[in-house]
């Protein structure tokens, strides 16, 4: 058994993922999904950087480049417009903004910044050999816990990215975990397993094992992301991805339209 949707997928148009959507759509028939997202990186609102998200000019194109997919597989295929939009504090207006543009069916928010760094770019990799790996999780989940309540996205993306590159804490998590699951469940927003993390250093799924069963133990809703960059990978590792979701104490999953659960699908 696998996800029937994978609703993290990029575009070129993020400077850093390659194949266009009608061949994550075709990609995605293959790998028999009836359901795909793209959810491509949102401009910037702190700064440009035209090789990790697309400028603000770049929206229209995002759109009509989606649509047109949409149109060419509309027999074979649901295809639901959204972004993953970083959560940067300060930024809150800006981003709300760009939200607002469109009728997007849902909204990832990320953390990959802490204040100015972007800790999970590989070019600023180097860092980590400064920072406290202790202080770097608690700020990390912070962020998570504030990107909640700022009421602008439906599903947090990658909830323990800081992983990454397999920096792990030496502190036990479990509070930072449990406080953080408790302000998911009161703001109401969706968790995702992305499978990004098998094809990373860290070499797991986003979140880990034990931040799932308390998530699923609190009851926050669940999606699949595969978070392809290229076509081959859409619904990467799903059918684990499934069978992890279930052991991890998940019952059930949820489709997103215009911004609200539209379907729960049990596992
Ligand atoms: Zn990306
Ligand atoms: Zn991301």
């Amino acid at each position: 058994m696998q996800p029937i949707y994978d609703y993290h997928m990029h575009t070129p148009l993020c400077g850093h993922a390659v194949g266009w959507p009608d061949e994550y759509a075709q990609a995605a028939l293959d790998a028999g999904l009836e359901e795909i997202g793209f959810s491509d990186h949102a401009p910037f609102v702190h700064m440009v950087d035209p090789g990790v998200t697309m400028g603000m000019s770049q929206l229209p194109d995002y759109y009509a480049m989606i649509e047109k997919t949409q149109q060419r597989f509309k027999n074979d295929l649901r295809i639901k417009m959204a972004l993953e939009a970083d959560f940067i504090p300060g930024y809150e207006d800006k981003t709300q903004a760009i939200i607002d543009d469109y009728d997007y069916d849902y909204i990832i928010g990320s953390v990959h910044f802490i204040k100015d760094w972007g800790f999970d770019d590989p070019d600023q990799r180097e860092r980590w050999d400064q920072e406290d790996v202790n202080q770097v999780y608690s700020d990390y989940y912070e962020l998570l816990r504030r990107s909640a309540k700022s009421g602008l996205f439906d599903i947090i993306g990658h909830c323990d990215l800081v992983k990454k590159f397999g920096h792990r804490a030496t502190i036990d998590l479990t509070g930072e975990i449990k406080q953080t699951a408790q302000v998911f469940k009161e703001t109401g927003v969706a968790i995702e397993i992305n499978t990004a993390g098998w094809r990373k250093p860290c070499e797991e799924q986003y979140p880990a094992e034990n931040c799932l069963k308390i998530y699923a133990a609190t009851g926050i809703p669940l999606t699949f992301g595969s978070d392809a960059h290229t076509p081959e990978d859409v619904g990467a590792d799903f059918k684990q991805a499934y069978a992890l979701a279930k052991s991890a104490g998940f019952t059930e999953y949820v489709s997103f339209s215009k911004r609200n659960i539209d379907r729960v699908i049990r596992l």
